[in-house]
C-alpha cells in the first residue's frame, strides 16, 4: 500500500525498530486522551511494533502480547487506558459491539486500531490515521490529521520530534 505522502502531515523513515522506538516516545511525551489512533498498512508494514513502542514509551514494563484473536487487550499506564485492536481477523464488525467499547473508551483512553476499515461503522471516529509502508530502501510512517484534537498533536509531534 502507497499512501499519498503529499499529503500527509508528516511522514518520516523509520529504518529500524529504534527508530520508531524514538517517534513512539514522541507520541508518549505529547498525546493527550481522548483519542483514537487508526493504524493502516499491509501485514508486516509495522503497525503492531508501533503500538508496542508507544505502550513501552507510556513505562509499561512488561512484554506487550501479540492479539490472539482481534482483541489485544486494555493496559492501563501513565493515567491513560490504552485500547489496542487489531482486526485483521475479526470477520464481522458487529463483533465489535460486544466489547462495549463505547463503554471502555472514556476521556482517559488511547484507543489504537490495525485493520479499522474491518471495523467500518461500529468504531468511534479517528483523530489521527497513521500509515505505515515501505519501499526497497526502508520503511516509513506518515500521519494524516482527521479531527482538531489529532490536528494539534501532529503540529506538537512536527515541532518536538
Ligand atoms: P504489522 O502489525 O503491521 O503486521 P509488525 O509490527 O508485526 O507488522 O512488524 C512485522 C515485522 O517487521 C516484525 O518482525 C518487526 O520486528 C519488523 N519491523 C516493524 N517495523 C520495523 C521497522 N521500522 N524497521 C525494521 N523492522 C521493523
Ligand atoms: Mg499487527
Amino acid at each position: 500500500m502507497k499512501p499519498a505522502v503529499g499529503s500527509a502531515d508528516w511522514t518520516r523513515a523509520v529504518p529500524d525498530e529504534d527508530s520508531v522506538a524514538i517517534l513512539a516516545a514522541g507520541f508518549a511525551r505529547l498525546i493527550k486522551p481522548p483519542m483514537v489512533l487508526f493504524l493502516q498498512g499491509d501485514l508486516g508494514a509495522g503497525k503492531t511494533t508501533f503500538a508496542r513502542a508507544f505502550i513501552h514509551a507510556l513505562g509499561f514494563k512488561a512484554y506487550v502480547k501479540s492479539p490472539e484473536l482481534w482483541f489485544a487487550g486494555v493496559l492501563c499506564v501513565a493515567g491513560m487506558t490504552i485500547l489496542h485492536l487489531d482486526l485483521y481477523r475479526i470477520e464481522d464488525p458487529e463483533e465489535l459491539d460486544y466489547l462495549a467499547l463505547r463503554d471502555l473508551y472514556d476521556e482517559k483512553s488511547v484507543l489504537m486500531v490495525e485493520w479499522p476499515r474491518k471495523g467500518v461503522d461500529h468504531l468511534p471516529a479517528p483523530d489521527l490515521e497513521l500509515e505505515f509502508f515501505e519501499d526497497p530502501e526502508t520503511r516509513f510512517i506518515s500521519s494524516f490529521a482527521k479531527s482538531i484534537a489529532g490536528f494539534e498533536l501532529n503540529r506538537e509531534l512536527l515541532q518536538k520530534i
